[in-house]
């Protein structure tokens, strides 16, 4: 396999499939699926779920939200879909553990460094909920700092589309799609890959970001095995 240990990012609105809201079943127990595929090849895999496909803090507050408030309830959003998935790898088999960023024990248990990569050299799949456990932060960026944190070789960021290009596909047929390009390139051409927090932790650890279709079936699973899928950001 091409990677030993893993970072996955999904999206919170991954997870609600053509519905348009909530979470989708069926798209779960795809995911767990696929993700139950690569463990039975040794690979070690710990997850972030984003929340969006429930709530987020900075749309909250475009309602008049408190903003603070508005990003708590953004993190519980994610400790919801965090729980979804586990519950789908676990109908499959994988054995799965939840953290939570922010203590709330007996949903998950609290994060910790040491506490995860023990899981994770004990083969289970280990989700780590809450994102960083601070409001004005993403998902993306608490994906960069727990990979950074467990030293994952890479960050899988799992999208609706098959990588990065030189523009918006849907609204510039001229835009093409990089097989790799580096931070350096992103921050100048200006790229919408991830946030500049989570863009600029990964670039600062040398944390290389790949990104590729999660809906495609089977993508994960190439992705391991080293084919050519997504564009990889470095
Ligand atoms: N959030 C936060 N701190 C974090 C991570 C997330 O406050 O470290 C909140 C924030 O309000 C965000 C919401 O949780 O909008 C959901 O996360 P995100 O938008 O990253 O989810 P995604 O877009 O990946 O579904």
């Amino acid at each position: 396999m091409e990677y030993k240990r893993i970072l996955l990012k999904l999206s919170g609105e991954s997870l609600m499939g053509n519905q348009g809201h909530g979470i989708d079943s069926g798209r779960l127990s795809d995911y767990a699926r696929e993700i139950g595929e690569i463990v039975e090849k040794g690979v070690q895999i710990a997850i972030v779920i984003g929340g969006g496909n429930i709530f987020r803090g900075l749309s909250g507050a475009a309602k008049g939200f408190d903003r603070y408030k508005g990003d708590q309830m953004g993190m519980l959003a994610t400790v919801i879909n965090s729980l979804a998935l586990a519950s789908a790898l676990q109908d499959v088999g994988v054995r799965t553990r939840v953290m939570t960023s922010i203590r709330m024990e007996p949903v998950g248990e609290l994060y910790s460094q040491p506490k995860a990569v023990d899981a994770l050299n004990a083969g289970e799949v280990v989700i780590i909920s809450g994102g960083t456990g601070n409001p004005y932060f993403t998902t993306d960026t608490a994906s960069a700092l727990r990979g950074i944190e467990i030293h994952a070789d890479v960050m899988l960021k799992g999208t609706r589309v098959d990588g990065v290009y030189s523009a918006d596909p849907e609204k510039d047929p001229s835009a093409r799609k990089f097989e790799s390009i580096t931070f350096d390139e992103v921050y100048r051409k200006g790229l919408k890959v991830m946030d500049l927090t989570a863009t600029t932790m990964c670039k600062e650890n040398d944390l290389p970001v790949l990104v590729f279709n999660m809906d495609q079936c089977g993508n994960l699973l190439k992705v391991l095995k080293g084919e050519k899928v997504g564009t990889l950001v470095h």
